[in-house]
């Protein structure tokens, strides 16, 4: 069942979303080569809980951490540990946070230093191919649309789907209905209303659409060992254009 969120939940879903994009905005300025994955998570733990929220994941499934931290080859669910990042590295940040009953999660994926050009296009189609997707993300319009608009311009782009994972609604629940995959025929699926709040993330992978799961029962990694790249927003649909509820500063 897809929850629609009436206005008192919709503005605490705002507040959630705003304590994500903060921590987006401060992990952002906090990488580059010689951080390691563990300082980042401790840094978004402190600050979500200083913001009088809890992280999301920890504990989720048994999810140990605040973060979900992926380097190149790892695709999304990437446990923080000791690893330092290192010069043209690329790092996929996923971030929730829980508060007043509601949860926001988004994701981001940072060049580490200076990348290599093949790698920064994979970041800008990843970004590009979520917000055609947010585009489409109008009452009237059905969930497939968005799907069949993220495709699009992954695969124009030579880009491969990850197809196992998939966006989801979100609200009082990390995971709600409905689930959002980031391939399919548009028209299809569930018709999009005001008050839906949905979680959409394409998974983009440079060389194939195959992945795995390593034996921590986490980490998802390509199975060429090409990168993967990762971008997700929370947003809201309106009557009118959807708006999205985890923006940092980088986005107006
Ligand atoms: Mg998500």
């Amino acid at each position: 069942m897809i929850t629609i969120k009436n206005s008192e939940s919709i503005l605490k879903m705002k507040e959630a979303g705003k304590i994500v994009g903060l921590v987006h905005d401060k992990l952002k300025g906090l990488i580059e080569p010689g951080i390691s994955l563990i300082e980042l998570d401790n840094q978004a733990e402190q600050l979500i809980r200083k913001l009088g929220a809890t992280p999301s994941f920890k504990g989720y499934g048994g999810f140990p951490r605040t973060i979900c931290a992926s380097v190149d080859e790892q695709v999304i669910h990437g446990i923080p540990n000791k690893r330092k990042l290192r010069e043209g590295e690329i790092v996929s940040i996923d971030v929730g946070a829980y508060y007043l009953g509601y949860h926001g999660d988004a994701a981001f994926t940072a060049a580490v230093g200076t990348i290599s050009e093949e790698k920064a296009r994979l970041i800008e189609i990843t970004e590009k191919s979520f917000f055609e997707g947010f585009k489409m993300a109008k009452a009237g319009n059905r969930l497939g649309d968005i799907s069949h608009s993220i495709e699009k311009v992954v695969l124009e782009a030579g880009f491969f789907i990850v197809r196992e994972f998939v966006g989801h609604g979100i609200g009082a629940e990390l995971h709600e209905d409905p689930a959002i995959p980031n391939y399919g025929p548009p028209g299809r699926g569930p018709l999009l209303e005001p008050g839906m709040t949905l979680a959409i993330e394409p998974m983009v992978n440079m060389g194939t659409e195959s992945i795995i799961i390593l034996d921590d029962g986490w980490t998802v990694v390509t199975k060429d060992n090409k990168p993967s790249a990762h971008y997700e927003h929370t947003i809201l649909i309106t009557e009118s254009e959807p708006v999205i509820l985890t923006k940092g500063k980088e986005i107006e």
